[in-house]
């Protein structure tokens, strides 16, 4: 009989794809299949062997089928962390000697993992501007291989041209490796305009609780089990318990981060207004210098938005300070609103200069948008701002 994930809109994914049915004994819900090891058959190839840090063992094997299901890929893989599935693709598709064409307004993890370890593995790298493809051959040397990029810029909220990333990657030759992170696949599947990778913190958006750390890798077969192969060896594999979370988080995706487009585009629309408010920078706002290629590429503009106050530094920590609904906090993609500087906290490791270059001033502050009521989250944004 045909399954219900057949053919099926990405809701009925969410909740269907991947499940095994009838499932285990019976169960609607795949249960954790906490177990180490399993049983050998004779000729059992090393990496088939059921063993949690292999990825073979069950629940880890339907979380990557529901994830596979849920970016349109062939194959998916579940690693430990985001970081975990960035490093996990680079130490898979490069060799000493390469070099890497990366965007210049990366998560600050991966800017720092670049700037502080590619060297002493033989990478080179060189960061470029998403928006100017006219920039990127220049940027091409002979040893290069992969374009590195991410959906929605953190924490400018620009849209890449991906289009021209995929273009140009496919006619220099080169893997074409997505952070899809922020937009997750319910606003856009990078798969579907020809990128080789996408991945994923699975941590925000795709667990969407803010209770576990976690990473996710799609794309071709071929390609994932290349990545897979890496993880087992370097072996940050997710735990069957986090697998469980992870894949009951998803079931619900399409309704939280619609609710999630909705309240930004609320909120975005009030602040914008706001005389106390000196920018807005949210991709659904017609002034937003992305926004009609992004009405173009997504099918929904994101639950992320940026601001500055007129007020500087002291207006923003006092905001923050004064707001009742957000919590004061890094991280992004969970049901609660959150609000941080990450001049202070995601791109803390970056030097000032560099920061500054993308517009990452002290006082940026960026909302991570919740499922909360968006009447109330405006009514808490215009009462903290009437007592700056
Ligand atoms: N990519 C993006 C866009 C992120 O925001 C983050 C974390 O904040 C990561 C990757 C790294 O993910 P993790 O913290 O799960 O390792």
């Amino acid at each position: 009989m045909a399954h219900p994930s057949d053919d099926a809109r990405f809701d009925t994914l969410a909740v269907h794809g991947g499940e095994r049915r009838p499932g285990p004994e019976g169960s609607l819900v795949f249960p954790i299949y906490q177990g180490t090891v399993y049983t050998v058959e004779p000729g059992t190839h090393y990496h088939d062997i059921k063993y949690i840090r292999l990825n073979s063992t069950p629940s880890q094997v339907y979380l990557q089928d529901k994830l596979a299901a849920l970016e349109g890929a062939e194959a998916a893989l579940a690693t430990a962390s985001g970081m975990a599935a960035l490093t996990t693709v680079l130490h898979t598709m490069l060799r000493s000697g390469d070099h890497v064409l990366a965007s210049e307004c990366l998560y600050g993890g991966s800017f720092d993992f670049l700037t502080q370890n590619a060297e002493a593995l033989g990478w080179s790298y060189t960061f470029v501007d998403p928006q100017r493809p006219d920039t990127w051959a220049a940027a091409r040397r002979p040893n290069t291989r992969m374009f590195l990029v991410e959906t929605l810029t953190n924490p400018m909220i620009r849209v890449a041209r991906l289009h021209d990333v995929v273009a140009f990657a496919r006619q220099e030759g080169l893997t074409s490796v997505i952070d899809n992170t922020f937009a997750s696949p319910v606003n856009f599947r990078p798969l579907s305009i020809g990128f080789d990778l996408v991945f994923h913190s699975a941590t925000k958006y795709l667990n969407g609780h803010s209770d576990l750390v976690a990473g996710a890798v799609a794309g071709s077969a071929e390609l994932v089990d290349r990545v897979r192969h890496t993880l087992n060896l370097y072996g940050g594999s997710l735990d069957p318990h986090a697998a469980f979370l992870l894949a009951r988080g998803l079931k619900t995706l399409g309704l939280r981060v619609r609710a999630q487009n909705h309240n930004a585009m609320t909120l975005a629309r009030f602040l914008a207004e706001h005389p106390k408010v000196a920018e807005v920078h949210y991709p659904g706002l017609t002034t937003h210098p992305d926004h009609e290629h992004a009405a173009r590429l997504l099918s929904g503009f994101g639950g992320m938005l940026s601001m500055r106050l007129a007020g500087g530094v002291d207006a923003a920590q006092a905001l923050t300070e004064a707001l009742r609904i957000p919590y004061s906090a890094p991280s992004l993609g969970g049901v609660e609103s959150l609000i941080t500087r990450p001049a202070l906290t995601s791109h803390a490791g970056m030097r000032a200069e560099d920061r500054e270059r993308i517009g990452i001033t002290d006082d940026l502050l960026r909302v991570s948008v919740g499922i909360e009521d968006a009447a109330d989250l405006t009514e808490d944004f215009e009462a903290a701002l009437r007592k700056l």
